[in-house]
């Protein structure tokens, strides 16, 4: 914009020099054809004038864009001009020629006095005209009436020169102040924008299920970015690095990571830096200094995200919150279910599940109780102690060869139940078997006895009948246990009915 005004104030410059160079040779002519008794020395200044025109127009050109040689070259070429302009008054005697003396100054200085000196040059020059009109004769001869007509236009054609400088200047002005009023515009509309989206994000504090908040931060976030995949993740053991995700692909849950999003994951998680690839953008996000989570947008406007990023970083601090909530209360929520010793689920959250599942989808669904073999008598040779290492191990082993479908729980004591489908007897007592065995394979070093302990269990299965209550399907996988017990331990007894 500068610029382009910078070029306009020099094309007014040029064009004024043009006038002036015109208008003097002009009036020197007329002042010839006129004046009879031309001396050589009006010739010799007309010469002098018009190389001094034809130098300063090459200089002129030579140093345009120097800002420095131009005002150097006005100002040398000032002395010049005058010295010529001042011959040019004694060789004519000339009213006319005088007003030059004031205004070539003003118009040279006009440089470095702006807009005001434009307007003195004006003034001066309307005052130079209306002198020298007022002293002429009334009756004017044609040479006096011809100067008048010419000065006249001349001083038109510089008014008007100076006129539409200044409309330049004011539009440039006026075009910046736009600019600026629209630069302001658009800040507060990002401001009432990001406003709106902190507060829907705020009033995601009352949410406590994470896959929600995922949700709404998904959609909260695309009407940033614009983008087709959403990624949160947050931080489970920074330790191990291991996090759960909720991806949502245009809008859509999706379950499972590409190789490349879980590596990128992968890599803000190592650095706890934002990291932006040709097309996947990941940003920490921290609540009390705490790098709980992340949160990963892909296929996204690589212009929008460097228009919007520090809007989606001030979101980020209000979104880390939100998660941070829902995720302590996730993990008070875990520890409520949770059984504190073996960390497998507690019997009070295995009865709700047992109760909603026998409501909801009791077919196919079977029940499996195990008790560990003798565990009096391994408590009181091992101490209890080493009993606890032994119950955890044991949860740990039959986790293991257990489904991310079934539910194990810490029933009792030593005593624990599984809660699986299974689409017949058979394949159930496979699975109950499968259990019993892994215990059994089992082996715990015992460092005060220095060698490998193990311990087997008695397992009863049964499936769910129509009709039964909780209770009553417990009590007869319960009965199943105790047979096993009774026939001899380490062995699994399946219902029949
Ligand atoms: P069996 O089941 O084979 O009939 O014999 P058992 O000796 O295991 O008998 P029972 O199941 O009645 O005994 C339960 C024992 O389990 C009692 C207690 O010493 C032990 N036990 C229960 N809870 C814990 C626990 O949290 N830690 C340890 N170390 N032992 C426990
Ligand atoms: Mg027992
Ligand atoms: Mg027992």
């Amino acid at each position: 914009m500068l610029e382009e005004m910078r070029n306009a104030a020099r094309k007014m410059n040029l064009l004024n020099f043009i006038y002036l160079t015109i208008f003097v040779g002009w009036l020197a002519t007329k002042q010839f054809v006129v004046q009879s008794d031309v001396s050589p020395d009006l010739w010799q200044n007309m010469m002098y004038t018009g190389l001094y025109s034809l130098v300063y127009a090459a200089l002129y050109f030579a140093c345009k864009d120097n800002k420095t040689a131009m005002h150097f070259l006005a100002y040398c070429s000032y002395p010049i001009f005058l010295v010529l302009v001042w011959d040019l008054v004694n060789n004519t005697h000339n009213m006319y020629s005088v007003f030059y003396l004031f205004a070539i100054p003003l118009i040279e200085f006009r440089h470095l006095l702006g807009r005001t000196g434009v307007s003195i040059y004006s003034l001066v020059t309307l005052f130079a005209y209306m002198y020298s009109f007022y002293n002429s004769n009334s009756s004017l001869t044609f040479d006096e009436a011809v100067n008048n007509v010419v000065m006249l236009c001349a001083f038109m054609i510089y008014i008007m020169s100076s006129i539409k400088s200044i409309i330049t200047t004011e539009i440039g002005y006026y075009r910046r102040m736009k600019q600026a009023q629209d630069i302001s515009f658009k800040i507060n509309e990002e401001k009432e924008m990001i406003n709106m989206l902190y507060e829907n994000v705020k009033s995601l504090s009352g949410t406590l299920d994470i896959e929600e908040i995922a949700g709404q931060v998904n959609n909260i976030c695309g009407n940033l970015m614009w983008h087709k995949t959403f990624i949160l993740v947050s931080i489970l053991d920074k330790k191990s690095s291991t996090f759960q995700f909720y991806k949502f692909v245009e809008g859509e849950r999706a379950d499972a990571l590409e190789s490349a999003e879980y590596d990128f994951i992968r890599e803000v998680l190592a650095t706890d830096r934002t990291l932006c690839t040709q097309d996947m953008f990941g940003m920490p996000l921290h609540s009390s200094g705490d790098f709980i989570g992340v949160i990963v947008m892909k296929n996204f406007n690589q212009e929008i995200l460097a228009e919007r990023y520090h809007m989606l970083h001030v979101l980020g601090d209000q979104i880390a919150l939100v998660v941070n909530n829902a995720m302590m209360y996730m993990n008070k929520e875990l520890e409520s279910i949770t059984d504190g010793l073996t960390k497998v689920y507690n019997k009070r959250y295995f009865s709700r599940v047992l109760s909603s599942m026998i409501r909801s989808n009791p077919e196919n669904l079977y029940l499996m109780m195990y008790d560990i073999d003798h565990f009096k008598k391994f408590n009181d040779t091992y101490g209890h102690q080493f009993g606890d290492v032994v119950l955890i191990e044991t949860a740990k082993t039959v986790q293991k060869v257990l489904r991310d479908s079934d539910m194990l729980a810490r029933y009792g004591g030593e005593e624990f139940v599984v809660l699986f489908e299974a689409p017949n007897d058979e394949v159930a007592l496979k699975i109950a078997e499968r259990v019993r065995k892994s215990v059994e394979n089992m082996q715990v070093f015992n460092e005060e006895v220095g060698r490998n302990i193990s311990v087997t269990i008695s397992v009863g299965v049964g499936k769910y009948k129509d009709g039964w209550t909780a209770e009553q399907f417990i009590e007869q996988v319960d009965k199943c246990l105790y047979e096993s017990k009774v026939a001899g331990r380490n062995r699994t007894t399946i219902y029949v009915d």
